[in-house]
């Protein structure tokens, strides 16, 4: 008997990406469901909103900065710590890119857990780190803030704000509030499942709720298409706010009858699979979340470190 792979591990097939301008100052790097980066071109200078994977990747969003400012790329902000975000800063510095930075608590999760957390990205998902041997080691921070921080990028103000936790207990976002435009992270998602393997279930949708509470006019999501309108930015908030809400009752209500991760990951998919069973990444999440969403329930605050090791372990678990 052949074992089961990650559902991840025989996702081959490129996606295609498109350069999006929202405004004379923004622009999303959207990948079809895959990652997402965020451009903010100021007066005086360039700020990039999650790296991409690796170097080698980074290097066909710098062509299209390219291709719309001659504009030092100055910033690199860090939206959370995953590996999949964050291993292509060095492209960057190496274009003269002065500061990388994070919020606090995105800091405290790479010292913390950036070496496992990359090894076991690496691993899962093999087709997502083309160039991999282009990674010269974890990104680390030269810039850290507690709450928020404002950024002058000439006349332009941009904000970099932790508002809750949610995705990770770091989540940061990138906001201009004269244009009312948000670069939100993996807080929110759209069309494609929300990854929770190192969530804080319970705080996200109030964090959400804080986000919407800030009318954001436009917003570009962790994974997905950039939402254009006000409309779209709701749905966007609402289908991310309902994938976290129905994943944690529905391991909840699992925790309290007693039941096994596995008795969990059963349950926990007559709610989830008829309204996301469809959606990108959607097999290769769910594993994840259940485990992580059955821990929260059962009073473990703290995400568990996720390592190769216990990717596999449980993995085949709730395979077998
Ligand atoms: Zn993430």
């Amino acid at each position: 008997m052949s074992e089961k792979k990650f559902a991840s591990q025989a996702d081959l097939v490129e996606k295609k990406t498109s350069f999006v301008k929202l405004s004379d100052n923004a622009y999303a790097y959207t990948a079809e469901g895959d990652p997402n980066s965020g451009v903010i071109i100021g007066d005086d200078s360039v700020m990039v909103i999650d790296t991409t994977a690796t170097p080698v990747m980074a290097q066909p969003l710098i062509d299209h900065i390219r291709s719309v400012t001659d504009l030092p790329i100055k910033y690199v902000v860090m939206s959370h710590y995953h590996a999949v975000r964050v291993l292509g800063a060095s492209a960057y510095v190496k274009e003269g890119a002065e500061q990388v930075i994070a919020s606090r608590g995105t800091y405290e999760l790479i010292v913390e857990r950036g070496e496992q957390d990359m090894k076991s990205e690496i691993e899962r998902f093999p087709r997502l780190f083309a160039g991999v041997e282009s990674v010269p080691g974890l990104t680390w921070p030269t810039m850290v803030f507690d709450s928020e921080m404002t950024i002058f990028m000439g006349k332009l103000e941009v904000k970099l704000m932790h508002i809750g936790m949610g995705h990770t207990k770091g989540d940061t976002i990138a906001w201009i509030p004269s244009q009312k435009i948000c670069f939100s992270g993996d807080l929110v998602e759209f069309g494609a499942a929300a990854y929770t393997g190192d969530a804080q279930l319970e705080e996200w949708p109030q964090t959400l709720e804080t986000l919407r509470a800030m009318g954001p006019e436009k917003l570009v999501p962790g994974r997905g298409p950039a939402l254009l309108t006000p409309a779209e930015v709701n749905e966007g908030i609402d289908y991310t706010k309902d994938f976290v809400t129905t994943l944690l009752a529905g391991a909840r209500e699992a925790v309290a009858a007693g039941h096994t991760l596995k008795e969990a990951m059963a349950s926990v998919r007559c709610l989830m699979d008829p309204k996301f069973g469809q959606v990108f990444i959607y097999e290769h999440c769910l594993p994840f979340d259940v485990t992580r969403a059955y821990d929260e329930a059962s009073g473990i605050k703290h995400p568990r470190i996720w390592t190769a090791e216990r990717d596999q372990e449980m993995w085949h678990s709730l395979q077998a």
